[in-house]
């Protein structure tokens, strides 16, 4: 089928939730994808930060093909070999404690908001379960997750959403030492703002908000979804702070292009979820896990995070030495990058698809880069030279 034929078929069949480019994806190697018309493009966007490791990995196929033909699926009654392995890993590499898996970054943050509020239940007993998230913030769009998410346009239509929500503007930390009554539990951040603008938390605020929360026992739960799994050019987001949260909720990069989520428990609170108490049909399946596991034993080598920084920092410069005359600001880690333009973003996100680079916009003002970790040198180069022509 043609580009006009799948469109078709979309519009005829799907719910229209999406504002989809004219473009639809067959096939792909590392950062260069080949749509249904045989055109050529470069990616910018690796799925949303999703395909860590670029599309149709090698090691990653192979990972995930080996296991596919022996298990496809077992129920969690079971043990799984994938699983632990995995778990193991991001246990060492956080420095956190436990791990429950599940199949979305919307289901780990209302993994992880159950996990806070029975914490404080435990301990404190009722009337101490709201959560503070911060202005611009995103979690997710479940009923629950939409009402974590501190932005207005997102709390519409679906009435009536979960209570205990309440909002503060980031890198303030007066606003949140005053949020911050007898009746919290929790505070949920991004180390950046993706979806709100690539906005970065201060490495001052967090360490501030760290001292805070420990006074009062309450729990800081970072939103890692996005910033996770080497995007920032560290394993996780929270290391450029010199902290560590309690609890950190993953998906996005952390299955390389198969859907998975995880929240994981520091010390704090990583017996709180016994048995009975939180389940997910799918999670933990040993396919995503076995892809998983491969992406983590890539991207955590200290040599591959460093080429992650260096290749951002080439991105950046690159187009800057360009004169890109629209662009008015940049700011970002690693391979998590926004260039903060005048005029419309979605006029030059369609611009740079037209001459076959794809991009992703964040916030009101901002060309948000995503590109997959692997991307080559020579990949950057060609879509660097695009992107540049549009902001020009
Ligand atoms: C994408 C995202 C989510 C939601 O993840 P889904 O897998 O779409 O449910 C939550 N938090 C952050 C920070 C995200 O970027």
């Amino acid at each position: 089928m043609n580009t006009n034929e799948i469109m078709a078929l979309d519009h005829e069949n799907i719910m229209q939730t999406y504002g989809r480019l004219h473009i639809a994806p067959v096939s792909g190697k590392n950062a260069t994808m080949v749509d249904a018309d045989g055109k050529t493009y470069i990616d910018f966007t690796s799925g949303i930060g999703v395909n860590s490791l670029g599309w149709c990995d090698d090691g990653w196929t192979k990972a995930v093909e080996t296991q596919l033909h022996n298990l496809q699926h077992m129920c969690n009654y079971f043990y799984s070999e994938s699983a632990g392995k995995l778990a193991e890993q991001l246990v060492k590499l956080s420095g956190l404690k436990r791990v429950f898996f599940g199949n979305s970054g919307a289901e780990a943050n209302e993994g992880a908001i159950k996990l806070a509020r029975k914490y404080s239940l435990d301990k404190y007993g009722k009337g101490r379960a709201t959560i503070i998230t911060l202005q611009n913030s995103f979690h997710g769009r479940t009923v629950t997750t939409l009402a974590a998410t501190g932005q207005d346009v997102f709390h519409q239509y679906f009435y009536p959403f979960t209570e205990g929500f309440k909002y503060v503007p980031a890198n303030d930390i007066d606003a949140m030492r005053e949020a911050m009554t007898e009746d919290v539990c929790a505070v949920f951040a991004e180390p950046i703002q993706g979806e709100g603008g690539v906005n970065l938390l201060d490495e001052n605020y967090a360490k501030e908000l760290r001292k805070l929360c420990d006074e009062r026992d309450v729990l800081l739960v970072f939103d890692e979804v996005q910033t996770g799994i080497g995007r920032t050019g560290k394993m996780f987001g929270f290391e450029h702070f010199g902290i560590k949260p309690d609890i950190m909720t993953l998906a996005k990069g952390l299955g390389g292009g198969l859907p998975i989520g995880a929240f994981i428990a520091g010390e704090k609170c990583e017996e709180t979820l016994g048995a009975g108490l939180h389940g997910s049909t799918f999670g933990a399946n040993p396919v995503v896990t076995a892809g998983a596991l491969e992406v983590i034993s890539r991207v955590s080598a200290p040599e591959f995070l460093a080429e992650v920084t260096k290749k951002g920092q080439y991105i950046i410069d690159s187009v800057m030495a360009k004169s890109p005359t629209k662009v008015k600001s940049v700011r970002g880690r690693g391979m998590m990058i926004g260039f903060v333009v005048e005029g419309s973003t979605k006029d030059y996100l369609h611009a740079c698809a037209d001459s076959g680079l794809l991009v992703l916009t964040a916030g009101k003002d901002v060309i948000r880069l995503l590109p997959p970790l692997t991307i080559s040198y020579d990949e950057i180069d060609k879509g660097v030279e695009i992107l540049a022509s549009v902001l020009k």
